[in-house]
This record gives structure tokens, sequence and C-alpha cells, in this order.
């Protein structure tokens, strides 16, 4: 059965499909069956992943407003090793359609069951906003991976974040928890960079994983080939990084 993870921050450009698409690529390189979710309408992740999000037929929308289920709307990434459901445009209508709906913040859950046995990882791409999607999203995974820049203002927003992780767990998805934060673009050169880094180790101990992806150029210009950093430069630095992060993924599963 399929280990569901959100990949979530509420806070815009932080890394977080960066990381979607690279743990996808990544975890396959670690030979792991991986279906990617992407769960924003901005469908960055799907166009990473070298998959058209203008050419979807069926999508994340179709599978949360009931109309598609999601073998009928998985493809496979263009390259990297794993599957991709993806996300256009559309998926931002979800939003107020699903208020009319019944239980609408366990619609990818229920989805999600159909495909839980063909896969080891399921990794969901959540967007900036602690909205109805993302919602979605906490209740179907098992757990939350945070990426986060290294900055003064990274704990801000990181309150309301847990905060709704609390709910979520409380109230809909008693098994989620935060599997941990993932420290993203590091520039070990900025003292501030360090000096945060090391605040969130001895604060949050081992939630904090020991992989850190250094800022790369790398994985900034694969989306632009529509492939993920792992596959477009893999000795490049955030590609090596993303491939131990992989490794780091699946060791910790095995805890969980
Ligand atoms: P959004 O909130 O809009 O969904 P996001 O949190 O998904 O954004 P990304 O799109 O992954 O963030 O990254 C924001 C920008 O930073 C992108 O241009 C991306 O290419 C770049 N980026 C992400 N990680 C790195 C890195 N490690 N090194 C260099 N650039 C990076
Ligand atoms: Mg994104």
């Amino acid at each position: 059965m399929a280990k569901i993870f959100c990949v979530a921050n509420q806070k815009g450009g932080v890394g977080k499909t960066t990381t979607t698409v690279n743990l996808a690529a990544g975890l396959a390189v670690h030979k792991q069956r991986v279906l990617l979710v992407d769960l924003d309408p901005q469908g960055n992740a799907t166009m990473g992943s070298g998959v058209d999000k203008r050419s979807l037929d069926n999508t994340v929308y179709q599978v949360l407003v009931g109309i598609s289920d999601i073998p009928s709307a998985v493809v496979p990434a263009g390259s990297g090793g794993y599957d991709v459901l993806g996300a256009n445009r559309e998926l931002a209508g979800a939003e107020i359609e699903l208020v009319a709906i019944a239980q609408r913040e366990t619609r990818l859950r229920s989805a999600l069951q159909a495909v839980e046995a063909n896969y080891d990882f399921i990794l969901i791409d959540c967007p900036p906003s602690l909205s109805l999607l993302t919602l979605n999203g906490l209740c179907a995974a098992h757990g939350v991976v945070i990426p986060m820049q290294c900055e003064y203002f990274a704990l801000e927003g990181l309150t309301d974040l847990v905060n709704t992780i609390k709910r979520v767990h409380a109230g809909l998805n008693p098994e989620l928890k935060i599997i941990g934060l993932l420290r993203v673009m590091f520039d070990p050169r900025m003292t501030l960079q360090q000096q945060v880094s090391d605040q969130l180790e001895s604060h949050f101990g081992d939630k904090v994983f020991k992989t850190i992806i250094p800022r790369n150029v790398r994985l900034a210009e694969a989306p632009s080939y529509g492939t993920p950093g792992v596959v477009y430069d893999r000795t490049a630095r955030g590609a090596i990084a993303y491939v131990a992060f992989g490794a780091e993924m699946v060791e910790r599963v095995q805890n969980l």
C-alpha cells in the first residue's frame, strides 16, 4: 500500500513543486513506484513532469468533482519514471463546486483508494494556500513534508500550517503527521541561512530532514525543458541532493 505525502507550505514560491517533482524522480531512481498528484491550478508540477496541462481530458479536477476516476486520468511523466495525475486551471473552479458536494474534504482520499495498491509513494503538490484543495491533500495523506527556506520570516506562517495540520488530525484524518521540514534553496555562504538552519535543528530536532537542498540553477532550469532536475542533469548538486532525499524518505517510511 502506498504511503501518501503532501508537500505543503501556504507560502508561495518556497520550492513545493520543485520538491514534489524531484522527490518523485528521486524515489524512482530508488526503484519506488510513484504517483505525483498535482493539486495546484497553476499546473506547474504537471508541466515540470513533461505533461502538457492543456492537452489533458481528465485531471484531478474531474476526479474531485466525480466525473472521472483516477485510473482514467493518470498519465506517465514525460521522463522521470513516475505517473502523474495532472492539473490545470479548471481546478480553480473546484473550490466553489466542491462546496455543494458531500464530504468535500475527503474527495481525494476516497478517489485514491482505487490506486493505492499500485504505488509505493503518492506525492501531492499543494497550492500556496490553506484552501479546500490543500485540505483535500491533508485529508488524503499519512504525512506532510514542509519545504522551507532558511530565512528570517520562514517560521512565520509555519504556525498557521501546523495549526491547520493539528485541526485536520483532530477532526478529519487521525493518521496525519508532520514527517519533516526540508531545508531548500540553501546557500551556506549566507550566515543568516546557517543560523536559521541551526535554529530549526535545535527547535524541531529529528523533524528536520538530514538532507539539505542547495540553491542550484540546474533545478530552476529543468522545468523549462519539461523534465525533473534529477533527470535534466543528474550530476548537478541539486539533483544529487534530491536523490539523497529520496533515500532518506524511503528510510523514514519504514519507521512510520
Ligand atoms: P508556488 O507557491 O507558486 O506553488 P512553489 O512553492 O511550488 O511555488 P517552486 O515553483 O518549486 O515553488 O519554486 C519557486 C522558484 O524557485 C522556481 O522558479 C524554482 O525553479 C526555483 N527553485 C526552487 N528550488 C530551487 C533550488 N533548490 N535552487 C534554485 N532554484 C530553485
Ligand atoms: Mg508550486
